[in-house]
Formats: C-alpha cells, sequence, structure tokens
C-alpha cells in the first residue's frame, strides 16, 4: 500500500533508509525542522539548515521516487533562546516561497517555560501573516498534558482555521482536547516512547479516523522510520478494511497537506501500479 510519513527528520538517516521506505511504499515525506541534537550557535546555522531541507533533502529523496516536502522553524528546546529565535524568524520568510516547504513546524513547547511560550506566539503571528499551516510538537512524558493544554490554549487566540493545524505526538490523555477542538491530530509510533501501533490502532478505533494521522518521527535517536507500515500491518491484522488503513496512511495526510499550495504529488494511478 502507498503511504505518506507525515513527520520524518531524513536529514539524519541514511540513504538506505529512503530506498527501504521506497520499497515498503513511502510515496511521500513531510520532514518539520527540529533540534539537531546540540544547540546551534547563530541565525546562519539555521540558514544553512533550512538549505538543506529546501535544496538538498527533497533531491535526495527524489532519487528513490519519493517526494520531500519540509516545514520551517526555531524548535521549541532552542526556542528557550529568545534572541537567536527572533534571528531565525527573520530568516524563514527568505524560504517560505521554496516548492517542498507546506508551512511552519515542528514549533510547540519542550519544557512548557516562559520563553518557549513567547516563541510559540511570535510563530503564529508569522504563519498567519504568511498565510501558512502549522505542525505542531507536543512535549515529551510527564510535561505532554500541560503542554497540550497551553498550546491549545495559545492556539485559540490566534485567528487560524483549525483544519490547517496539526498538533502532533498526541497519545490517550490528549488526543481527545485536540480532536474536539478542531484540529487535526498526529500519532507517532516510537519504539521508546510516544505510541505503539497497538495504541495507535487503540485510538483509531476509539476516536475514529477524521482528521487523524500516523508517523513514524524517525531521527537521529531511537526511532524506526518504516513504522507506518507497521501500524498498517497491526490494521489488517484486526480485520479493518483497506479502505480505512489507506485513509489514516495516505488520504488524511494528503487531504491535511493539500491545504498548502505547495503540495502536489503525481497521481498514484499514474505511477504504473495498482494502488491496494
Ligand atoms: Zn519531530
Amino acid at each position: 500500500m502507498y503511504y505518506i510519513d507525515p513527520h520524518l527528520h531524513m536529514v539524519s538517516r541514511t540513504t538506505d533508509d529512503y530506498e527501504t521506505l521506497a520499497k515498503m511504499g513511502c510515496v511521500a515525506i513531510s520532514e518539520p525542522a527540529f533540534w539537531a541534537g546540540f544547540d546551534r550557535g547563530s541565525g546562519d546555522s539555521f540558514r544553512d539548515y533550512f538549505r538543506q531541507l529546501t535544496e538538498v533533502e527533497n533531491k535526495r529523496a527524489a532519487q528513490y521516487g519519493i517526494a520531500h516536502f519540509t516545514w520551517l522553524c526555531i524548535n521549541a528546546k532552542e526556542a528557550e533562546n529568545v534572541e537567536l529565535s527572533r534571528e531565525v524568524l527573520k530568516i524563514i520568510p527568505e524560504f517560505l516561497d521554496c516548492p517542498n516547504v507546506l508551512g511552519i513546524g515542528e514549533i510547540g513547547l519542550n519544557k512548557n517555560t516562559r520563553n518557549e511560550a513567547i516563541i510559540f506566539q511570535e510563530h503564529m503571528e508569522l504563519a498567519i501573516k504568511y498565510d501558512q499551516q502549522v505542525l505542531i510538537h507536543t512535549p515529551h512524558l510527564e510535561d505532554k498534558y500541560q503542554g497540550t493544554r497551553m498550546i491549545l490554549d495559545m492556539l485559540a487566540s490566534h485567528k487560524i482555521e483549525r483544519t490547517r493545524v496539526l498538533v502532533d505526538h498526541v497519545e490517550e490523555h490528549t488526543i481527545g482536547a485536540v480532536l474536539d477542538a478542531g484540529y487535526w491530530a498526529g500519532m507517532t509510533l516510537y519504539p521508546v516512547s510516544k505510541c505503539t501501533p497497538a495504541r495507535a490502532v487503540d485510538m483509531i478505533e476509539q476516536h475514529g479516523a477524521e482528521r487523524l494521522c500516523v508517523n513514524s518521527a524517525g531521527d537521529w535517536g531511537p526511532s524506526k522510520p518504516t513504522a507506518v507500515p507497521d501500524l498498517i500491518l497491526e490494521m489488517r491484522r484486526r480485520g479493518h478494511s483497506e479502505s480505512l488503513i489507506r485513509k489514516v496512511v495516505y488520504d488524511n495526510p494528503h487531504e491535511f497537506f493539500s491545504q498548502s499550495k505547495n503540495f502536489k504529488l503525481p497521481d498514484p494511478a499514474q505511477r504504473g501500479q495498482n494502488v491496494v
């Protein structure tokens, strides 16, 4: 089955991963800007990173027939540095017209601090000013519930169409609030934290598949870039229909991304293979 991984940090993955993803049916990836594993020292480091996301990574992906899209921001961890963040916020508009940019992301909170909240709000203002979609990271483990509440409160104060915002890394205790508020929700399949394929399928069964996406959030840490096919397998094992599976792994991210003028995918029917 063809699928889209809406959250995958390919700058930290190998070319072999692209080949494996292509063989497993991945036709498109969206790559939010994130923390590199160390704090960067200047705005210029981010300019180079954005060039990598908009000029280099898409070409690597294309070698394997995978469409590559990206989101730009300074991540929540480095947003603690307000001065650096404001420098980066000034750089972002230079890249918003690049053909693979879908919007602003992944912004959000890390430790739910005041500075993180200030920069979150400034990213939202930028997104609205430039008519961009938004992809949001919610904090890890013990900070997730409170951080998600804070994010939903902050979002409510901005005039943005709710269907143009995806709140990512939801779990059982946060998914309901995100969907009820009218936003898209993303479930992340991680081997060590976040969500397993079985828990993700439980959530689909409980909440339905509307406005729900699933991703691997593969990065430089313990993660599995091919986690979406694990979910496909788990759904098949439980007897879910192929059309429901396809909705979660292909139609939904396609619908969400299609709100960006830069999102174009070749028609799967024209790929020379039947879509299962
Ligand atoms: Zn991420």
